[in-house]
């Protein structure tokens, strides 16, 4: 009996993961339904600098973030509490972009070419080499394949039991537009004790600010406010944004249990992309690149074996998750050991001392948590 609602492909979620798996697919002839449980466009809480690996990627998808007033980026500096500044050209540069803007510039290239469903997937099973997936309104879906592209916490972690929803996590994370004089060809990382803070310009000529800090140093202030004013502007360059930048949005956006955990590529059977596979620490300035470059990767291994004349779903799995681990496992390390120098007050003091003397180190350090342009 031929399943009523059954797609080859049901992508769960649309951000920039799996929007850009959606569009890389969406000419191949497959059935493919993409489920999402917001409306475009929607902002989230992000640092909105894009590593300029994806360009290529995205123009063979004809995608130009530059068509909708995105800012290049060539310049980072970074500061500490006593106001010590490090500059550096980035090596490979990148973009600013609100996800306002970025996401929906895929959707809209997206929407009349796949079904997009607007609801929130509950529960996903898989049977007899199939899956059922089921919505918060009792709609079922069924599909021979299923991408898990639902970001860095969704109920579907919960759902699944993966190890790392178990875990709490003591990250949180604040997010906001502002007016504020900035120059547009630069990215700013400014250190405070128990985290550090984002600056860039975006498409609207807007500062975006996105911080990371741990629960513990913020619970001492319990308010947003109070927290930037008395801990966050102990650095000078922070107490000078925040006496003098003018807020856009009424209230910052915030999340929390932002987690570093170590994830799977390949879960029940699902391909994980995006956040869902693994998040890299946003001091990294790469979240967004590696979102869409496992898109890519999971796309071409996807097409790759299902052109094979004897499809193996298993060889898929361990191809797939063997071609992750080979672009990310590093990147991820890397990054976890950038973020606990960082974040630790005595060792980020030694890291600035060293840099200070050897500035080449900080290129070199980018270079390690970034993948290379391929289309
Ligand atoms: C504080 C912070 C700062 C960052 N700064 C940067 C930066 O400057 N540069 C950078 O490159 N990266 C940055 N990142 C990382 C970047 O934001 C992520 O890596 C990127 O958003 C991953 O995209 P994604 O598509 O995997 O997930 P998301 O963009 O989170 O998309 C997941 C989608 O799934 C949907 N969803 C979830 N559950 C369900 C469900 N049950 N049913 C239906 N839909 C569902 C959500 O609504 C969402 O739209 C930062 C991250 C943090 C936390």
């Amino acid at each position: 009996m031929v399943k009523k609602n059954k797609w080859d492909l049901i992508i769960i979620g649309g951000g920039l993961a799996g929007l850009t798996t959606a569009l890389h697919l969406s000419n191949h002839n497959l059935k493919i339904c993409l489920i999402e449980k917001n409306s475009y466009p929607n902002h989230k809480v992000c640092g909105e600098y894009v590593s300029n690996e994806i360009l290529p990627y995205l123009k063979s998808l004809n995608i130009d973030p530059f068509s909708v007033g995105a800012k290049k980026i060539k310049r980072f500096n970074i500061t500490n509490l006593e106001g010590t500044t490090l500059n550096t050209n980035l090596p490979l540069g990148g973009f600013g972009i609100s996800r306002y803007a970025f996401d929906n510039l895929i959707y809209e290239a997206l929407k009349f070419r796949i079904e997009i469903i607007f609801q929130t997937v509950e529960k996903i099973v898989f049977q007899d080499n199939s899956f059922e997936v089921s919505t918060q309104n009792k709609k079922v879906f069924n599909a021979d394949f299923v991408v898990g592209a639902f970001g860095k916490r969704s109920n579907i972690d919960s759902f699944l039991k993966r190890d790392f929803i178990l875990q709490k996590s003591p990250w949180l994370a604040v997010k906001g537009h502002y007016e504020f004089d900035f120059p547009e060809d630069t990215v700013a990382l400014h250190n405070f004790n128990g985290g550090y803070c984002g600056l860039s310009k975006i498409e609207t000529n807007a500062v975006n600010a996105c911080y990371l800090t741990t629960f513990k140093a913020f619970k001492k202030y319990g308010k947003i406010d109070a927290f930037q004013s008395n801990e966050m502007s102990k650095n000078p360059f922070l107490k000078e944004f925040y006496n003098n930048a003018k807020p856009i949005f009424q209230h910052p956006l915030t999340i929390s249990q932002v987690s570093f955990q170590r994830k799977k590529p390949v879960e029940n059977h699902i391909f994980m992309i995006g956040d869902s596979a693994g998040l890299i620490h946003p001091l990294c300035g790469n979240g967004m690149a590696m979102a869409i470059r496992s898109a890519q990767i999971f796309s071409h291994s996807f097409l790759k074996a299902m052109h094979k004349d004897r499809f193996n779903r298993g060889v898929l799995e361990m191809n797939y998750t063997r071609l992750w681990n080979i672009e990310f496992g590093k990147r991820l390390k890397t990054g976890r050991i950038i973020q606990s120098l960082l974040v630790n007050p005595h060792s980020s003091k030694i890291g600035f001392s060293v840099a200070k003397i050897f500035p080449s180190i900080i290129p070199i350090l980018i270079k390690k948590t970034h993948g290379s342009p391929t289309k």
